[in-house]
Formats: C-alpha cells, sequence, structure tokens
C-alpha cells in the first residue's frame, strides 16, 4: 500500500550538506506495527515526515496505493496529510487555548464534515481511548498520558490509514507508556502503524516488523514486503478550513490573552475616535448651518436686477490675489465681464411671470421700479423738491395674501404712534439701536443728539402730479418755477408720517427689507407706489415721451435704453429694475427657485434671467469652509490609524510566532497555507472589530461632554451628531485597516516549514 523507492533526502545549513536519507527503499502492508528503531540522527524522523507529508523527499519516490506523489503539488500534499495520514507527536502537540475535544475535531473540520459527526466521532474515540471524561478540559489540564491519548484520539479522527507515531512514550514513564503501546497496537489491527523509537527492547515487544536505519540507510529489516504495483483509482479528498473554523480558533486564542488584545484593541481604536468625533461634529454644524438657514436665512430674498452681479467665494477673494500692478497708465475693462455682471432683460412677460408665483409660497414681492418721484417738503419760507434717495424711501413688500397680517405687523415693532392705514400715511424705520441718519433728520428740518418721536411723527410730504411739476413748452416741457403753487395744488399727493417702528429681534428680514440695514428710512407701502405709476402715466409728458424718440425736457436724441431711463425720470416705467422675492419658508424657497429655473430652460445663455439667492450664497461659502477644516481634521486622525494598522502588524507578528507550533500541527492535520493565512486574518479581524467597537463608543460617549462643554460656549444645542453611515464606514475602515496590518505576518505565518514549525518549543 505504501512504498519508499530509493528516497534520498538531505538538509544543507549554510554551505553543509547533511544527508539524512540516503536510497531508502521500503514497502508497508495495510496492516501492521512497524517500528522504526535508530540511533540519534538516524534519520527516523525525517524518514516519518516524508512518509507524512510533511516533509517533501529530494530524490526517489513515495508511492501510496499504487499513485507516485512526484507530481503532488502542496494542496495534494494538504490533501494527502488529512485524509490518510495520522500524526502522534512525542510532545503530543496539541493546541493548548481549545479544550480537548475541539483538538480532535480540528481535522474533521479541514475535511468539511458537520458539526454532529464532527462531535460524535470526536465523543466515540475519546471513549474509545478512555478519557471521554475529560472532553471539555484544557489539554494543560491533562496529564501526560492523558494528552497522549487526545492525541492518538486525533490522530484517528479521518479514519486515516496510516498512523505516524514518532517517540509517542518518550516523555512518559513506562508504565504510562506501555499503556499507550497498548492503546496503538490495538489501532495496528486495522491499520499502518509506523512508530519511530531508539528502544529496541519496546519494539521488539510491541511491533511486529522492525526495521532498523543507521546514517540514512536501512541496515535491517526483519519482515520484507515484496508489493506488485497495479494501477489505482486512489482519489484525495481536498482539504479547506471556513472562515468560522479559523475566527473560532483565532477567537478561543485571543481570549486567553485578553489584557493584550484590549490594550491593542484600544490603541488601534484611537484613530478611530478622533475620525468619529471629527465627523460627528462636521456633521453636526452642518446640521445647525441647515437650521440656521431654515430659520434665518430662508427669509434673504432671492434678487434679480436689471444688472446682476454673481456673487459667489470667488467675488471676495479674485481681486485681492496676486501682485498689484505697478503700471504708470489705466488699464481698459469690461465690467461687465470682468465682475461677470450679466445683463437681466426684465421683459414684461417676466415680470407677469414672476408676479403669478403662487403667493401661498410668498411673504412678499418688492418691485423696484427706479422711477424719480417728485417730493416736495415745505418749511416755513419755501417749498424743496427732494429724491426717495434723500428720504430714504423704501417700497415695502407687496402684501400677496390679504389673509395674512400685514408685513408691517409681522416684521416691526411700534414704538411710537400708529401703523399706516391708508396708503398715504407713513412709518420711520429706526435700526436695532433706535439710530436715524442725521442727513434724513436734516431733510425732516430736524437736528439735535435726540430727537423726540412726536417731532417725527407728523412730518408731511406732498408729492407733486406730473401736470403740475412740468409746464408743457416748445419745443420742450419744462419744470415749473412756481413750486408753492405745485405744492399747494389739489392734484398734489399728501403723505404724512404716522409712527415709528424698528424691525423685530431676530427678524433679518425687517432689516434688510431695503438691500441692507440702515439707520432711519421711510417705509412706503407698494400700494402707493403702482397708484403713482399709474398716475403718471396718465400725465401728459409721460404720454409724450412715450411717442417719440426725443427727450422732451432737452430734445436731445434718445437710443432705447435711454428713453427708458428719461420715462423713469419721469416716475413712469414699464417693468421694474428690481425684484426681490420673500419666500414664506425654507421649501417655499426651493420651490420659487426651480419656477425661476423653469422660465430659463432652453434659453440662451445670455437671455437667461439670472437671481441672485444670497442665502444659498452665505451656505454654501460656509459648508465649503466646513468640508476643508473637516478635510484636514481627518487627515490628521488618519495618520494615528496608519500607526495603528502598524502596531496591529507588529501585534500579529508576535502572534505568529507564539503560535507556531499551531501553525505546525494544523499544516500536519492537512490545512492548506491559505486556511493559515486565514487563521491568523481572522485574529486581526476580531481585534478589527473590537478596536472599531470600542472606538465609536468611546466615542459616542465623549459626545456627550462635547455637547455640555458646546452649548455652555454657544448656546447650540446637541452639535455632535454621530450619523448611521460614519458609523458603518468606520466600522469597515477599522476592519480593513487592522486586516491590510496583519496581512505580511498572516502570509508570513503561512511560509512557516511545518517540520520546523512542529520542533519549535
Ligand atoms: P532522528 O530522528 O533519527 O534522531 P533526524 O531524522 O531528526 O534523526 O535527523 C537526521 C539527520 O538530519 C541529523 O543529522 C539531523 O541533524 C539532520 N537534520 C534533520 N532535520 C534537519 C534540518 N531541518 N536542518 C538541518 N539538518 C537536519
Ligand atoms: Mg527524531
Amino acid at each position: 500500500m505504501l512504498k519508499l523507492k530509493k528516497i534520498s533526502k538531505s538538509y544543507k545549513t549554510g554551505s553543509f550538506f547533511q544527508k539524512a536519507l540516503n536510497e531508502v527503499s521500503v514497502s508497508f502492508r495495510e496492516k501492521e506495527f512497524v517500528a522504526i528503531l535508530g540511533s540519534s540522527g538516524s534519520g527516523k524522523t525525517t524518514l516519518l515526515n516524508i512518509v507524512g507529508g510533511l516533509d517533501v523527499y529530494d530524490y526517489g519516490d513515495l508511492v501510496f496505493n499504487n499513485k507516485s506523489t512526484k507530481k503532488f503539488k502542496s494542496k495534494d500534499w494538504d490533501a494527502y496529510r488529512n485524509n490518510s495520514i495520522g500524526f502522534v507527536f512525542q510532545n503530543y502537540n496539541l493546541i493548548s487555548h481549545i479544550s480537548v475535544l475541539d483538538n480532535v475535531q480540528l481535522g474533521m473540520t479541514l475535511s468539511g464534515k458537520s458539526k454532529s459527526e464532527r462531535e460524535e466521532k470526536a465523543l466515540y474515540l475519546l471513549d474509545k481511548v478512555g478519557i471521554k471524561e475529560h472532553s471539555h478540559k484544557k489539554p494543560n489540564q491533562l496529564s501526560g498520558g492523558q494528552m497522549q491519548r487526545v492525541a492518538i484520539a486525533r490522530a484517528l479522527a479521518n479514519d486515516p490509514d496510516i498512523i505516524l507515531a514518532d517517540e509517542p512514550t518518550g516523555a512518559l514513564d513506562s508504565k504510562t507508556g506501555d499503556k499507550i503501546l497498548d492503546l496503538i497496537s490495538e489501532v495496528a489491527k486495522d491499520k499502518l502503524v509506523i512508530m519511530v523509537t531508539h528502544d529496541s527492547a519496546m519494539a521488539n515487544k510491541y511491533a511486529k516488523r522492525i526495521i532498523r536505519l543507521k546514517d540514512g540507510e536501512v541496515l535491517d529489516d526483519s519482515d520484507p514486503y515484496n508489493d506488485k504495483e497495479d494501477s489505482s483509482l486512489y482519489k484525495l479528498k481536498k482539504t479547506s478550513m471556513n472562515f468560522l473554523t479559523a475566527l473560532n480558533l483565532s477567537f478561543k486564542n485571543i481570549i486567553t490573552k485578553k489584557g493584550r488584545t484590549a490594550l491593542t484593541a484600544f490603541a488601534s481604536s484611537i484613530g478611530i475616535i478622533g475620525i468619529a468625533l471629527v465627523l460627528s461634529l462636521s456633521n453636526g454644524f452642518d446640521k445647525q448651518i441647515e437650521q440656521f438657514e431654515i430659520d434665518t436665512l430662508s427669509s434673504f430674498p432671492i434678487m434679480i436686477s436689471e444688472q446682476q452681479m454673481e456673487i459667489n467665494e470667488n467675488t471676495f477673494r479674485q481681486d485681492r490675489e496676486g501682485e498689484y500692478p505697478d503700471t504708470d497708465f489705466a488699464i481698459s475693462t469690461n465690467v461687465n465681464e470682468e465682475m461677470m455682471i450679466h445683463e437681466n432683460d426684465i421683459t414684461e412677460e417676466y415680470f407677469e411671470y414672476v408676479s403669478s408665483i403662487d403667493p401661498s409660497l410668498l411673504n412678499g414681492i418688492t418691485y423696484n421700479w427706479g422711477t424719480t418721484l417728485n417730493i416736495l417738503r415745505k418749511t416755513e419760507d419755501e417749498v424743496k423738491v427732494f429724491t426717495q434717495r434723500d428720504l430714504f424711501f423704501t417700497t415695502l413688500p407687496k402684501q400677496v395674501d390679504e389673509s395674512d397680517a400685514s408685513f408691517l405687523e409681522k416684521g416691526y415693532d411700534l414704538l411710537g404712534g400708529e401703523l399706516p392705514k391708508t396708503p398715504y400715511e407713513l412709518v420711520i424705520q429706526l435700526d436695532t439701536k433706535n439710530r436715524i441718519d442725521e442727513n434724513l433728520l436734516k431733510v425732516l428740518g430736524l437736528e439735535g443728539e435726540e430727537v423726540s418721536f412726536d417731532e417725527l411723527i407728523g412730518k408731511t410730504f406732498k408729492i407733486a402730479a406730473n401736470d403740475d411739476f412740468y409746464i408743457e413748452g416748445e419745443p420742450v416741457f419744462a419744470r415749473n418755477p412756481d413750486l408753492n403753487a405745485v405744492y399747494d395744488s389739489e392734484d398734489a399727493i399728501k403723505l404724512t408720517v404716522v409712527g415709528i417702528v424698528r424691525g423685530k429681534e431676530d427678524n433679518l428680514l425687517s432689516e434688510l427689507v431695503g438691500g441692507q440695514p440702515w439707520p432711519g428710512r421711510i417705509l412706503f407701502s407698494s400700494e402707493l407706489q403702482e397708484e403713482l405709476l399709474d398716475l403718471n402715466f396718465n400725465s401728459k409728458i409721460v404720454q409724450n415721451q412715450l411717442d417719440q424718440d426725443r427727450s422732451v425736457l432737452t430734445n436731445e436724441v434718445l437710443d432705447q435704453d435711454d428713453k427708458v431711463n428719461a420715462l423713469r425720470m419721469l416716475g413712469f416705467s414699464e417693468t421694474p429694475r428690481m425684484i426681490n422675492i420673500f419666500p414664506r419658508d425654507f421649501e417655499s424657497k426651493d420651490e420659487i427657485i426651480s419656477i425661476l429655473d423653469e422660465y430659463n430652460e432652453g434659453v440662451s445663455d445670455e437671455e437667461k434671467i439670472v437671481y441672485n439667492d444670497l442665502a444659498e450664497t452665505i451656505t454654501s461659502l460656509s459648508s465649503s469652509i466646513m468640508n476643508a477644516i473637516t478635510l484636514v481634521l481627518v487627515a490628521f486622525s488618519a495618520i494615528s490609524l496608519v500607526v495603528s494598522s502598524i502596531m496591529i502588524g507588529i501585534i500579529t507578528y508576535i502572534s505568529v510566532i507564539e503560535r507556531t507550533k499551531e501553525i505546525g500541527v494544523l499544516r500536519a492535520l492537512g490545512a492548506r497555507k491559505k486556511d493559515i493565512t486565514r487563521v491568523f486574518n481572522a485574529e486581526t479581524f476580531i481585534i478589527g472589530v473590537n478596536s472599531g467597537i470600542l472606538g465609536l463608543t468611546i466615542a459616542r460617549l465623549l459626545i456627550f461632554p462635547i455637547n455640555d462643554y458646546i452649548e455652555s460656549a454657544t448656546e447650540l444645542e446637541n452639535v455632535a451628531q454621530m450619523s448611521v453611515e460614519h458609523i458603518i464606514i468606520l466600522m469597515l475602515v477599522s476592519i480593513i485597516l487592522t486586516l491590510i496590518g496583519g496581512f505580511i505576518p498572516s502570509k508570513m505565518a503561512s511560509r512557516k516549514d511545518p517540520v520546523e514549525a512542529l520542533r519549535t518549543e
């Protein structure tokens, strides 16, 4: 059944060749108890390892069941060891961190037997070798004789054809040794048992056949056998270890060094903690920013003007970058291109499109028509003409939904007087510090450090009718020099200041109604604005101007743009110069934006109407800064991940050294190189999972005090927040990095020579 044909093997140490076996030829019967006898160094162990497929011969052939092993690949040897060979070693070679039962089962897990089958067989064998009651003990809780019984049970587990025993009683006292040899003799009744010994008395007593070795050569064979070869159908069943078995082995190993594993997991979790905290914080800040946006920024208007500058983060940076030029000449540029100013052609069609936006989406819309009003104020002795700019006239948003509280009521506190009841009643808006610009006071005929509300309330203006303000002449119109008559005309509209208001606290919209916060302005209703447009449209001078392409005031020839401006000077325009849309809330804003975008669909870039969403600009600016900070911090934490991967590599390397014997045993039982890699990958996997869980747990706990601190410093609640995605990603990062760290040591482990691995103590 087993035949060695001129097998030679030598070992090379440095430049010295040691011939361990020299052309050994011997055949074995299917069932016999053979003792290999020889002095130390005669090549007994080498012979046994070659028969067992742990070591590979240099020359000759090993024929098993009539099949040559010359062409065996390493996985064939693995299968051969697993299926056909059972090893019994002098020093038992049990794996110390798993139970007796698990030790016996190990070879069967490699050949893929089911759990119930494995356990049944293992218990049967443990019973047969007489130590069933110790099956749940760890090997080091047993005596030498008991351990050798376990080893015999393990050797028998896969029903091998050959049992190889290398001085199985060498470490036992003679009485115990006799019992073990009785057991082995029993086994030899239906198997080939080859036992190595240097004790000739023992060999004579138990073995049926004795082969003597000397200096690597067969000296004498007491019962040689002549085998006839015939062809065979012998087939090996391939081995493999599944990941669960590897996990179980490594888990039980790790259990024996809890302290070290915990420290390793903690050290490598530090990077995870760092990244988890950074991500939680930036995640939380992003959410805060979003909330801020919903709360406050949504009240920022969407602005559409005839000249729209595209504001983004570059707007504020560009001009300051690079060298300032050192020229003694001015450089011509095109401001529209340079400043990215887009000319919006706000047509009547567009005006109507915007006007028809669903009022339920809006807090209001303001239209700035760019028209000049003929504002008159009468002091004791004279009447003066002012413009909107002099009076900081600001048009209030058009109230789009009648059922709504008016814009004034919603956004402002009344400090004195009352709110207007008609379009001809005005209020003065003070800034957040109750201030009013002295220039405005001067226009109102007031001065001094403090001005009482009573002095402001009751101030009156008149808006002169165009037909009174301009006198028709030949060839052009002229201003009426008699302002007193204009002022006193029945057609002049009288406006009275009736109240003093201030924007409600935290209501940005009221501050921003005129585009920016400003100390003191006069708020003017959009109804009045519309009425004036109507009145002016019907005036003689406007009608006259509409009919001709020469200025009605200077007789100059006007192009299209000049004519629009000339009409605006006369208080009339068909289209607004600027539109500010105030969304009701964050969701409405998105909807409004999509309505505005829809208008631009399929329109050339030049004809598009570009709007400016200031809130969006601010938000994207702050979140891009946030992203940059996050990236830097994550990069720093990542360094500690690299360090921990290296550390995992070192720890795994140490583990490989510690588990060298186990590697030898596993290989002897038929584990492939791949399976050994798997065992150590399982170990790093466990550490990776632990450090991931530990890191994320610690980070989660640290979030409590961090949030308390942030809340006490900034009044922001629950800023740091861990998201599920981050937890999953960091868990994977932890596992992958430890696997990478342990990769090289695991590969090293798989390459270990099983013979040498078994030799280590
Ligand atoms: P035995 O088991 O009979 O004592 P071995 O088979 O262990 O003898 O060794 C046979 C010879 O081969 C010895 O001279 C030994 O020193 C040598 N030898 C065995 N294994 C190695 C090895 N891995 N490297 C170098 N020499 C070895
Ligand atoms: Mg030996």
